[in-house]
């Protein structure tokens, strides 16, 4: 859009010169449009995904919060695919220039660029009610993308992290929930700060058969799998990788069906079982948990002493 010379110097501020990329950028942002070389022997991988104040993060949430998981959630789809993150472009609705607030979102959203290495390109700038739509596109070597159709009968599925904190650190704020204090902390920051799975892309691209990363809740995720892989699954709710409180409160909804972890949710042929102990020997930042296998045919919850179908489920029931 066309802006006044002040805002476009306030753009120029704040969104260029944003995160650094290992791939060739020919032009970026002050011109009509970004233009890249793609390298020799790659493909280009991408992705959208907006971000609307009081819907997809709280009204309060600070600028700085706001940038970060903007620029994460977007970078967990190129984690999903094994892709190495390249570009972006930034599409911005901003109810009006407020130089303290940008400052903040501009300080963050280059943190979190360059912890990534990805570039900002190019993008937007609109008023009106605060929304953030990020473009990310990265790479992968020819075909050597992972998807959701090619889960096998057998296959091993496996998560990484922990399940639940960020639909926790949700119902914390929405004063749904009583957490325990020291709980309180790493579930705010799921929230608001979730680590996209990149450190993975590597060993997607040798050991995945199929993967998607988890904004609205493990059991719906999985399911895209199963249903483009025309398979079903067993998952255990003992092996479900939860923090203590979700444990002893039996409080399994916030990992079955909570949104907003951004971890990842994969597949790997049950042959490469000794590379899961040996991935969370080396990176017990990222550690991988195995809950369940791929099955023909049904979707099914097995715990607490009774097999739960989860096509038409409504849900974990604790008092039963
Ligand atoms: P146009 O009218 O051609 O769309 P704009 O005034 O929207 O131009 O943008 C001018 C330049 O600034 C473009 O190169 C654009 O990519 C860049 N730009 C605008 N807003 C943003 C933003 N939020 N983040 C990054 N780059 C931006
Ligand atoms: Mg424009």
């Amino acid at each position: 859009m066309t802006v006044s010379q002040n805002e476009f110097s306030l753009i120029e501020r704040f969104f260029f010169n944003t995160g650094k990329s290992p791939f060739p950028v020919v032009l970026s942002q002050g011109d009509d449009a970004a233009v890249v070389d793609v390298p020799v022997g790659k493909q280009l991988v991408m992705s959208v995904d907006t971000l609307i104040s009081g819907v997809h993060f709280p009204e309060l949430t600070s600028a700085s919060d706001i940038a970060h998981k903007s620029l994460a959630v977007n970078l967990s789809d190129l984690a999903a695919m094994g892709a190495t993150p390249a570009w972006f472009l930034l599409s911005i609705t901003l109810p009006k220039f407020d130089e303290v607030w940008l400052s903040e979102f501009s300080a963050s959203l280059k943190k979190t660029s360059n912890q990534y290495q990805i570039e900002l390109i190019g993008g937007d700038t609109c008023r009106g009610p605060l929304s953030i739509s990020i473009q990310v596109s990265g790479l992968v070597d020819q075909n050597n993308y992972v998807n959701r159709k090619g889960a096998q009968l057998g296959d091993l599925i496996l998560v990484t992290g922990e399940l639940g904190n960020a639909a926790l650190g949700l119902a914390y704020l929405q004063q749904r929930v009583i957490l325990p204090a020291t709980l309180i902390e790493p579930c705010l920051e799921a929230l608001n700060r979730p680590s996209p799975r990149l450190e993975l892309t590597g060993f997607l691209g040798s050991y995945a058969s199929a993967a998607i990363d988890l904004s609205d809740g493990l059991v719906g995720d999985l399911r895209h799998i199963l249903d483009q892989s025309q398979k079903g699954a067993t998952i255990r709710l003992d092996s479900l990788p939860v923090n203590d409180f979700i444990r002893s409160q039996q409080e399994y909804n916030y990992a079955l069906t909570g949104g907003d972890d951004f971890e990842l949710c994969f597949t790997i042929p049950t042959q490469h079982k000794d590379v899961i102990d040996e991935w969370n020997d080396k990176n017990p930042q990222c550690k991988l948990t195995h809950i369940g296998e791929i099955t023909d045919r049904n979707y099914e919850l097995v715990g607490n002493h009774k097999t739960e179908n989860l096509n038409n489920w409504q849900g974990y029931q604790h008092f039963e």
